[in-house]
């Protein structure tokens, strides 16, 4: 089958046309500017990328370029619409509704609708992408995969926070947890790149990007993560602050004389490393080169993220009652060997010890602990494209 997955953004939208036999990424860009001007990004596989300016008033004018742009005569990935058999989106909350991915059928948009009190910013941007290719692929199955269903197996002990119960039964306030894509994607890749039975494992995942999370993975299975109610908690990220003392949004407020959008506003986009960094970065290379040159706030925020890191290895590793593995994962988890050292540092008490010249090697997974090590701690490029290809193809058949 070949499988267009889409990955919708409030003005952007990200595509790629996978062959679900060979796995193989037949064509892949994405259109940026939607509703303001418009760019179209096109690049075939083995294929010079093309970028064109084209007007995107919408969505669809959006989705119309790329479906032209895959069934062109001279560079396209397929002869016409029809070879395109299946469309996977990726929608961002499912709340409880979804414990998987859906077939996209009225009922379901629906409820995928009453999730987004949720997730505001996401689910409506996610509705539009399948909305416009609804209308211009009719007939063609479609199918949702939720960055949340992969946690729905979580326990009401890690979902529950501590508040009065009518929180969580008036208003649905508890832990959803996100990336679940690649924390599933990811923890499956790990065990069998190990020869782990993955029904019968403790594998933790740590997903470090941009956004960050960390997932504790028992039999295959979600039990607990780092992010909560929304994207914002655990991890200190890019430039999210993740958890803190909830007093202290008061706080801001009261001394910045700013509202509370506004503190969320500091908390979502000048926190983490970016805001520890006093706003150099929130890029991990040039943090990593700003400390090397012996910038102290970015070496501080540099550490505040490896012992956040650890601290939540550490937390899964207890309810897990152990480890099989640790896998690292997206931009800084795949990229840099100096944080993924730093990071595993805090368990020589488990018998860790990285092997630096494996921890050298990228773009493909490996094994960076050393072969004594007790506890194996794995790099496993993450592949949410391919993830959503896989769900997609599972259920259209
Ligand atoms: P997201 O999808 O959440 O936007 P990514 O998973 O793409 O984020 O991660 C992006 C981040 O990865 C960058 O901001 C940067 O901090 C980090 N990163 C990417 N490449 C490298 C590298 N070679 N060395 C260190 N960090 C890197």
């Amino acid at each position: 089958m070949k499988v267009l997955v889409i990955n919708c953004g409030s003005s952007s939208l990200k595509y790629q046309l996978i062959d679900s036999e060979s796995e193989q990424v037949l064509a892949k860009g994405l259109c940026e500017r939607i509703g303001i001007d418009g760019s179209l990004t096109y690049q075939k596989a083995g294929g010079e990328k093309e970028v064109s300016e084209l007007a995107m008033p919408t969505h669809k004018e959006a989705i119309q370029f790329v479906i032209d742009a895959l069934t062109n005569d001279k560079t396209g990935a397929v002869a016409s619409l029809s070879e395109i058999d299946a469309v996977g989106h990726r929608i961002v909350h499912g709340g409880e509704k979804f414990a998987s991915s859906a077939i996209v059928t009225d009922e379901m948009i629906k409820e995928v609708e009453e999730c987004s009190s949720l997730a505001p910013l996401h689910n409506p941007a996610n509705l539009i992408g399948i909305r416009a290719c609804q209308e211009l692929m009719p007939g063609v199955p479609m199918v949702g995969v939720f960055d949340t269903a992969f946690h729905q197996s979580m326990p009401p002990k890690a979902f529950m926070y501590g508040l009065p119960r009518r929180m969580y039964t008036d208003y649905g306030i508890r832990k959803y947890g996100f990336h679940g894509t690649s924390h599933s994607f990811v923890s499956k890749e790990t065990a069998k790149f190990l020869g782990l039975d993955l029904e019968n494992s403790k594998i933790v995942v740590a997903h470090l990007g941009n956004g960050a999370s960390i997932c504790a993975v028992k039999d295959g299975k979600s039990i607990d993560t780092s992010m909560g109610m929304t994207p914002l908690s655990g991890l200190v990220m890019g430039t999210r602050s993740g958890s803190i003392d909830p007093s202290i949004l008061e706080f801001i407020a009261e001394r910045e004389n700013i509202s509370l959008e506004q503190v969320l506003n500091i908390l979502n986009k000048e926190s983490g490393v970016y805001g520890l960094s006093d706003g150099l970065s929130s890029d991990f290379r040039d943090l990593g080169s700003a400390a090397e040159e012996g910038n102290k706030a970015a070496e501080e925020a540099l550490d505040v993220f490896c012992y956040r890191v650890a601290k939540h290895i550490g937390k899964y590793i207890t309810v897990m009652n152990g480890v099989d593995a640790i896998a690292f994962t997206a931009g800084i988890g795949e990229n840099d060997k100096d944080t993924r050292k730093k990071i595993m540092e805090y368990f020589g008490y488990l018998g860790i010890e990285i092997d630096d010249e494996k921890n050298s090697i990228r773009g493909e997974n490996v094994k960076i602990s050393t072969d004594d090590s007790k506890v194996a701690v794995c790099v496993i490029p993450t592949n949410e494209e391919l993830m959503i290809c896989r769900e997609t193809v599972a259920l259209v058949k």
